[in-house]
Protein backbone atom coordinates (compact mmCIF):
# COMPACT_ATOMS: atom_id res chain seq x y z
CA UNK A 1 0.00 0.00 0.00
CA UNK A 2 1.46 3.32 -0.81
CA UNK A 3 1.74 6.25 1.42
CA UNK A 4 -1.81 7.84 1.69
CA UNK A 5 -1.64 11.47 1.87
CA UNK A 6 -3.50 12.69 5.64
CA UNK A 7 -4.84 15.38 3.86
CA UNK A 8 -7.36 14.75 1.43
CA UNK A 9 -9.84 17.38 1.85
CA UNK A 10 -8.42 20.36 0.18
CA UNK A 11 -4.85 20.41 -2.26
CA UNK A 12 -3.74 22.98 -4.34
CA UNK A 13 -2.74 21.75 -7.49
CA UNK A 14 -2.91 23.05 -11.48
CA UNK A 15 -6.05 23.33 -13.27
CA UNK A 16 -5.95 23.56 -16.96
CA UNK A 17 -9.61 25.12 -17.01
CA UNK A 18 -8.77 27.60 -14.53
CA UNK A 19 -4.78 27.75 -16.07
CA UNK A 20 -3.09 28.34 -12.40
CA UNK A 21 -3.28 26.67 -9.29
CA UNK A 22 -6.50 26.52 -7.82
CA UNK A 23 -7.35 24.43 -4.13
CA UNK A 24 -9.33 21.01 -4.77
CA UNK A 25 -11.51 18.33 -3.09
CA UNK A 26 -9.92 15.16 -3.97
CA UNK A 27 -11.28 11.70 -3.49
CA UNK A 28 -10.54 7.95 -4.21
CA UNK A 29 -12.93 5.84 -6.52
CA UNK A 30 -12.73 2.24 -6.78
CA UNK A 31 -13.70 1.61 -10.96
CA UNK A 32 -14.25 -1.58 -12.45
CA UNK A 33 -12.44 -1.92 -15.68
CA UNK A 34 -14.47 -3.65 -17.99
CA UNK A 35 -12.43 -4.75 -20.42
CA UNK A 36 -11.95 -8.15 -18.99
CA UNK A 37 -15.32 -9.60 -17.83
CA UNK A 38 -13.87 -12.68 -16.21
CA UNK A 39 -11.48 -10.85 -14.40
CA UNK A 40 -13.93 -7.51 -13.52
CA UNK A 41 -13.98 -8.88 -9.71
CA UNK A 42 -10.03 -8.42 -9.66
CA UNK A 43 -9.71 -5.05 -11.64
CA UNK A 44 -11.07 -2.46 -9.47
CA UNK A 45 -8.70 0.15 -9.81
CA UNK A 46 -8.31 2.90 -7.73
CA UNK A 47 -8.76 6.41 -9.27
CA UNK A 48 -7.74 9.71 -7.80
CA UNK A 49 -10.22 12.28 -8.44
CA UNK A 50 -10.23 15.80 -8.01
CA UNK A 51 -12.85 18.89 -8.24
CA UNK A 52 -11.50 21.73 -8.92
CA UNK A 53 -13.58 24.15 -6.37
CA UNK A 54 -13.24 27.52 -8.54
CA UNK A 55 -14.73 25.93 -11.74
CA UNK A 56 -15.70 22.21 -10.74
CA UNK A 57 -13.55 20.36 -13.23
CA UNK A 58 -12.95 16.98 -12.52
CA UNK A 59 -9.87 15.04 -13.63
CA UNK A 60 -9.02 11.49 -13.12
CA UNK A 61 -6.57 10.04 -13.01
CA UNK A 62 -5.44 6.21 -12.45
CA UNK A 63 -3.36 5.76 -9.44
CA UNK A 64 -1.49 2.36 -10.67
CA UNK A 65 1.29 3.16 -13.74
CA UNK A 66 2.73 0.19 -13.07
ZN1 LIG B 1 -10.51 25.14 -12.27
Amino acid sequence: MATQPSDLDGVTEGCSECARDTLHKVRVELRTESSKPENAEFSREPYRVSTCMECQTETTQRMNNA
